[in-house]
């Protein structure tokens, strides 16, 4: 059975803890779209770690791990993850990775730098992983298939030139910089081809018969509805969907074999990056959710950078579900929420005087201001709590006005960061 997890936001919902929680019975848990820009945390009895590309099932010895054709592959940041863990002491675990997944290059980095700083304060907030660059050439039909890597000099040199003609208009007339150094990257790819043939396989065919033998397969989400290049807040958005349909295509599964969508949702909001964000607050009491968010404040996986911070919009949640297709929602990180003696939800966006209950599209949700309802806090500790009747009167209240008003069911609710701190929740809802 296939399941994705996948986010209904704008990212850092708490996929990666959901995700390690789902794999304690799953037998593969592969990323199908993204890459190294993800920041997903996890925490478990080895410790507290910020995986970026490597899927979140690197943490069980009996998973196989998988990074799909639909993934942004960062070699180095790869080699140095696996390092990253091995030397905290988790075991070697099982990758492989697709023989057809797109390298990330040198140059999809530098260019993704040089754009940033172009734009300036018009910037679209990017991590500086190269993401954009590499889903345009990609799409432009002249990104690098890690099999064309393993081809001979001469073959290699030809692309080479056919690629970095066209990088040196740019670098030069609008970058005013210099030109791409063709010898130097014919040796970073020999350099680098060797160090993961090893993980190299035919994805779609391993997932293919996997799904045939009824095994567990996780597709791990990155990012959320929001950030969606055609759903999303566009412009302000990644550059590859992040949504549960897409896993079929990122990992080479057939549509129909997605059984369960598992749509991760934070009780508060948080993004990082500019675009609308209607439900976002400022001043101290910005400060003070952020710092009592997620495990230990809500700051940038991948860059530290302090995130923007909301309260729950069900506007944005309720669109982001529908989108995703969510068969359950997971609610996370309802624990945090712990110190408020209120608590305000976005309950709709007022737009030019009126008040709307459907997402609009971006150019509207610029000028949307949030219509709040306030919820009384329960104001305690309510990690530990194993059983959604033994929440505080409050807290069920929250979660079961939330369900209500998506209309999808919330079936697992995540009351701290570590893997036991989760609810299974019975749901009237059906999806
Ligand atoms: P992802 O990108 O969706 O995987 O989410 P991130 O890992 O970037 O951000 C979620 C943050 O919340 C991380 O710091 C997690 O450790 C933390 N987290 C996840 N679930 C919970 C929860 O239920 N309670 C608390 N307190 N923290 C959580
Ligand atoms: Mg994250």
């Amino acid at each position: 059975m296939v399941k994705a997890v996948v986010g209904v936001n704008w990212g850092d919902e708490g996929k990666g803890k959901i995700t390690d929680t789902l794999a304690e019975n799953a037998d593969i848990v592969i990323r199908f779209q993204g890459g190294a820009n993800a920041g997903h945390t996890i925490v478990n009895n080895y410790g507290k770690f910020a995986l970026h590309l490597l899927p979140s099932g690197v943490f069980h010895q009996n998973i196989m791990n998988i990074l799909g054709n639909g993934v942004a592959f960062d070699i180095d940041k790869f080699v140095n993850e696996i390092e990253d863990i091995t030397s905290k002491g988790v075991p070697k675990p099982q990758i492989m990775i697709s023989d057809r997944v797109q390298v990330m290059m040198p140059y999809h980095v530098l260019f993704d730098t040089l754009e940033e700083s172009r734009l300036a304060g018009k910037s679209f907030g990017s991590t500086k992983s190269g993401i954009a660059p590499f889903y345009s050439d990609k799409f432009a039909k002249i990104g690098w298939q890690i099999n064309e890597f393993y081809q001979d000099d001469e073959a290699l040199m030809e692309k080479i030139n056919r690629v970095a003609d066209q990088k040196d208009a740019l670098l030069e007339n609008l970058y005013h910089t210099n030109k791409i150094d063709r010898e130097g990257l014919l040796n970073w790819i020999k350099e680098r081809r060797d160090k993961v043939k090893p993980y190299l396989g035919n994805v779609s065919l391993y997932l293919n018969d996997a799904i045939k033998e009824n095994k567990t397969i996780l597709l791990e989400g990155q990012l959320g509805t929001m950030k969606d290049p055609d759903h999303g807040i566009y412009p302000m958005v990644t550059s590859s969907s992040p949504i549960a349909g897409y896993g079929a295509i990122g990992a080479g599964i057939p549509p129909y074999e997605i059984k369960q969508i598992v749509a991760v949702s934070k009780a508060y909001s948080s993004a990082v990056g500019a675009g609308a964000f209607v439900s976002e607050i400022f001043g101290d009491e910005a400060v003070a959710l952020r710092n009592h968010g997620g495990d230990g404040g809500e700051y940038g996986a991948t860059t530290g950078r302090p995130r923007r911070v909301g309260w729950y919009d069900i506007v944005a949640s309720r669109y982001g579900c529908r989108l995703q297709g969510a068969t359950d929602v997971a609610f996370t990180v309802l624990d945090d929420l712990g110190y408020l003696d209120e608590i305000p939800v976005c309950v709709a966006y007022e737009l030019d005087g009126k008040e709307i209950h459907e997402f609009p599209v971006t150019r509207d949700l610029e000028r949307c201001k949030p219509v709040i309802k306030v919820f009384k806090g329960w104001k305690c500790d309510i990690r530990g709590i194993s059983k959604f009747e033994d929440l505080p009167q409050e807290a069920q209240d929250y979660v079961n006005f939330t369900e209500k008003e998506l209309g999808y069911p919330i079936t697992i609710v995540s009351n701290g960061p570590a893997r036991t701190d989760i609810i299974y929740r019975e749901s009237k809802l059906k999806h």
